[in-house]
Formats: C-alpha cells, structure tokens, sequence
C-alpha cells in the first residue's frame, strides 16, 4: 500500500477486534487507497453497537451527533474518526431520507446499501479487501457503477445522480451504461432533494477535472434544478464569432477556466440570457444584444434558488454582467477598470474574458486572446508599481478636501473623484503638492 493507515485510525480499528468485534475501514478512503491516492478522511464500520463502539472508547473524547444513525466519532490524536455500526437503510417514502435504519450483524449487507461499487469497499488492519460487488475491478477500469438495481438506487436517493456525475467529473471515470441510463431516466429524483446538497455535488463536480464532458452529457440532469439552463441547451447560433452552439460554446468555455468556483460558475452561467436575446438580421447572422444583463439577472436568481453564499453570488453575477464589456487596451483604461473593479474581480474578468474567447471560433479570436495577456501584463504592472487605480491610492484624502474650505458632503466626494479622474488619464501626477494645489485653486 502506498500510504499508511493514519496510527489512530490504526488503534480503532485495533480496540475494537481486540474486544471481539468486526472492524473495518469503508468507502471513500478504501476507494482512494485502491486508485493510489491518500485518503482525506478515515470512515471506519464495525459490527459493535453504537453502546458497545462507546464502551470501548470510555474515557476517551466521542462525539454522539450521528448517533441515531449508528455513527459515534472518535477522537483519536485529535483527530476525529467515525466509527459506524453496520447497518442497512428501510425504505425512502420521502425520497429523502430513510424511514429508519436498521443494525445489522453483516459487512455485507452494510456494503450493499452504499451507492456504487467503488465506495462499497472495505479493508482490515491486515490489508486484506471485502469487495463483495468488484468495486476494486471496477476503479481499476475506471467505472462508476451502482451496487445493485441503478433505477431503485436513484429512486431511493436522488442525490446520487448527482454524486455519480461529481465522481466521474472529479476522478475522470466513466459512467457504466446501465448506471448512465438511470441517471437520465431518474433525473426527476432530484426534485425531492435539498438544495444545499445539490449546491455541495455541483461545486464539487465543477471543480472536476473532467467537468466538461460530464455537462456535455448530462445537461438534462442540471436542467433538472436549473430549469433556465434548457433554452441555451438548444441554442443555435449562426455568427461569425461562433463555431459552436450555445452548450457546446458553454461547455468549451467552462474548460478553459481554470478549476476555481467563481470562474466555472461564472463561465456555466455567462450566455443563459442570450436565447432571450437572440434576433436574425437581414443577412440570416444572429445577434445577442444586451445579453450580459439579461444573463447576471438570471444567474442571480439561480445562485440563489440553490443558496450559494453571497460572497460567490455577487462574484459571479458582476462577472457575467461584464463578460462582454469592451476594455481598450490602453494603460489609462487599464487603471479605470482597476478601480472600478477591484484588482481581484478585474483578474478574474480577464480570465473570463480568456475562457470565452477560448470557446469562440479559433482563427478570429486569436487576435484578441493575445490582446488579453498584453492587458494582464499591464495590469500587473500598474498594481505592483503601486499606482493609483482608486480612491484610497490617491494622496489626498476627504479630510484634506474639508480643510481647504470645502464643507462636508457630497461635494467632497465630487472633488477628490474629479482629482482620481485627472491622475487615471495621466493629466496630474498623484503628488500630494499637486493635488492640495488645484483643490485650493478651484
Ligand atoms: P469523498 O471523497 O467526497 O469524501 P466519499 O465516498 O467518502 O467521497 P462521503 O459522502 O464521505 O463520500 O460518504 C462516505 C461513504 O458513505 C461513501 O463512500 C458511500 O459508501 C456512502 N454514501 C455516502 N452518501 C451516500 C448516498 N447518498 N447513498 C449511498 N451511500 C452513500
Ligand atoms: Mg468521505
């Protein structure tokens, strides 16, 4: 094995067989173990009760929270470990969660509730694999394939159609067909499923390395909780600029991004308000006018609608509302648009800038792309010199503004933004003697 077994999930695993229980180590981390990659977090499963997993632990720090579900973390070195009775699930009458669970005596049965082959393994102390459904076969194909009956699968839990598309985005695995079929034709599972955990899955799934492929074949999946998704999905678009349609476009704009949040939501949502856009001139070229706005609005209700964070809703929604703006390459314009953004969000919108052009036609933007990274350089440049870009570099201040006669209010600020114009278009130096000069000569 390539990595050890951390030492206190070692000594768990150790207490109980010495006390004449089954132990074993589960799901995710077996899985990691098996693809050759260090585990993030030790599951451990056990044939004690959850009063008999306390009993052996007494004494020491535990953590009751997962109780009612069999589930006692103990804290070993400091670090937490859950400890899971061996269990199987009732039946799912609200598509959400099980009625109830039930402790079993078998590994197997434990096994056999979890969702695809692949986290259906487990491994003792020694190394030795309990593998009942060939999940160790199926991540050496790389595969994702339920354990047992995919349509009964997604039926129970709808989440797992979207865990199976984050797993395949993030580990690059493809989707055993029959699992493929389900995921489509169950979709409609996802209804029942709270927004928070879809949010958790898509996030995952765009940070994936293989996101693309994955929105290219299962659009109809985020349609699912992202309805406004369904008219760029079958948007066409004869333009010059374009070589692909509206999802194609989209998908090839989001794998340009680099794997950041903000950029791939960003670049996922950047064109949803272009079918409400879209007109046909004379000569048959379709046209977008004024998409960018109509796309943030729509973006900000769909953040919302699945409760992303306000930070990364703002982010995202002044992002594609700019995707479009034209920046003149030119040192001046540079610095407005530093100020005006914010160095962070004006990065980021070169990035973006970047990532569309990336999925337009190849020859025609090649231009503009190179356009892109002579602007970055500049902006770079403006920011490490540490030149005024905004209100707070200039060297003068609202206080200044007062002491030379000016009465607070709002003709302060119209001064000092006057005086931050002045020095953007390089007509002033930002000099404190300049500056405090023409305020008194006004
Ligand atoms: P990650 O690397 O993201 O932590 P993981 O496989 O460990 O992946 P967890 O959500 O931590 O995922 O779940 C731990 C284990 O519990 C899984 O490996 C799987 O066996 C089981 N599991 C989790 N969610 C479900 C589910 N919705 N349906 C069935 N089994 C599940
Ligand atoms: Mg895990």
């Amino acid at each position: 094995m390539k990595f050890e077994i951390p030492s206190g999930a070692q000594k768990i695993l150790q207490t109980l067989t010495d006390a004449g229980y089954e132990a074993y180590l589960v799901g995710g981390c077996v899985r990691d173990l098996l693809r050759g990659v260090e585990p993030h977090d030790w599951d451990i499963c056990t044939s004690a009760r959850p009063e008999e997993t306390e009993d052996c632990f007494a004494g020491q720090r535990i953590i009751e929270t997962g109780l009612k579900h069999g589930t006692v973390t103990v804290l070993e070195g400091g670090e937490p470990y859950e400890v899971t009775t061996y269990r199987t699930e009732g039946p799912y009458s609200d598509s959400r969660r099980p009625d109830y669970v039930e402790f079993v005596s078998s590994l197997e049965a434990d096994l056999a509730r979890r969702d695809f082959t692949m986290n259906a393994v487990a491994m003792d102390l020694e190394g030795n694999l309990r593998d009942p459904f060939s999940g160790a076969e199926d991540i050496k194909a790389g595969r994702i394939r339920c354990v047992g009956e995919p349509a009964c699968r997604f039926q129970e839990d709808g989440l797992r159609v979207m865990r199976a598309l984050r797993f395949a985005a993030v580990l690059g695995y493809g989707i055993e067909e029959r699992t493929a079929q389900a995921i489509h034709e169950n979709r409609h599972m996802l209804r029942y499923v709270a927004a928070e955990r879809i949010h958790v899955e898509l996030c995952k799934l765009l940070a994936g390395e293989k996101a693309g492929n994955i929105l290219r074949q299962y659009p109809d999946v985020l349609c699912q909780f992202w309805p406004q998704l369904e008219p760029l999905v079958t948007l066409e678009q004869n333009n010059p600029w374009h070589c692909w349609d509206g999802w194609e476009h989209t998908v090839h704009a989001v794998e340009a991004a680099p794997a950041d949040l903000v950029l791939r939501l960003t670049m996922l949502l950047h064109d949803i308000g272009k079918p409400a856009c879209k007109s046909t001139d004379e000569n048959g070229i379709d046209h977008f006018y004024g998409h960018p706005a109509v796309s943030a609005k729509l973006a900000d209700e769909m953040l919302r609608n699945l409760k992303f964070d306000n930070k990364t809703r703002e982010r995202v929604v002044t992002l594609v509302g700019y995707h479009d703006v034209q920046i003149p390459n030119r040192e001046r314009s540079v610095r407005k648009w530093l100020g005006r953004l914010g160095p962070e969000t004006f990065f980021q919108l070169l990035e973006v800038k970047r990532a569309d052009g990336m999925g337009q036609s190849y020859e025609l933007v090649q231009d503009r792309l190179a356009k892109l990274e002579e602007m970055k350089a500049k902006a770079e440049e403006i920011v490490t010199q540490g030149q005024c870009f905004s209100l707070k570099d200039l060297n003068v201040n609202g206080q200044d503004v007062i002491a030379a006669g000016i009465a607070p209010g709002p003709e302060v600020g119209r001064v000092l933004n006057r005086l931050l114009e002045q020095v953007l278009n390089g007509e002033i130096p930002n000099e404190r003697k300049v500056l405090l000069n023409l305020i008194r000569l006004r």
